[in-house]
């Protein structure tokens, strides 16, 4: 089983987030620690740990969260955005439930650190 993160308490309404989108299969919410003007992560409902451990039957859900992740950059105003997906702890993912970080609204250097 997977562990019990942030984002599970969160998806159960345990804790709050600042909800941008919803779905049955998905959650966006502002980063607490936003790193740009517009900071959002695009969680998904089931408890993925992270891109590396999805399997082929997570296609269409890895589908739907990059389409929900440019359908918040264009609710957030954004013509220009970055995606992000940090996979394992060495290239910075601290939190073990898959998400898609949507960062815009300031210029974003190349490459990242
Ligand atoms: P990562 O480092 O790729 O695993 O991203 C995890 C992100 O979750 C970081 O950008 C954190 O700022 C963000 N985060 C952690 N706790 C919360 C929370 N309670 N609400 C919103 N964002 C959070």
């Amino acid at each position: 089983m997977v562990d019990d993160t942030i984002f599970d308490k969160i998806l159960r309404g345990d804790i709050p987030c600042d909800a941008v989108y919803s779905d049955d299969r998905c959650l966006a919410f502002r980063d607490i620690a936003p790193q740009a003007p517009v900071h959002v992560l695009v969680i998904p409902r089931k408890p993925i740990e992270s891109l590396r451990s999805a399997v082929a039957a997570d296609e269409a859900l890895l589908g739907h969260l990059l389409l929900v992740a440019a359908r918040v950059a264009n609710q957030e105003g954004l013509d220009d955005f970055r995606t992000v997906i940090n996979s394992g702890s060495g290239a910075g993912q601290t939190v073990f439930h898959l998400h898609v970080h949507v960062i815009g609204g300031r210029s974003l250097d190349w490459p990242p650190g």
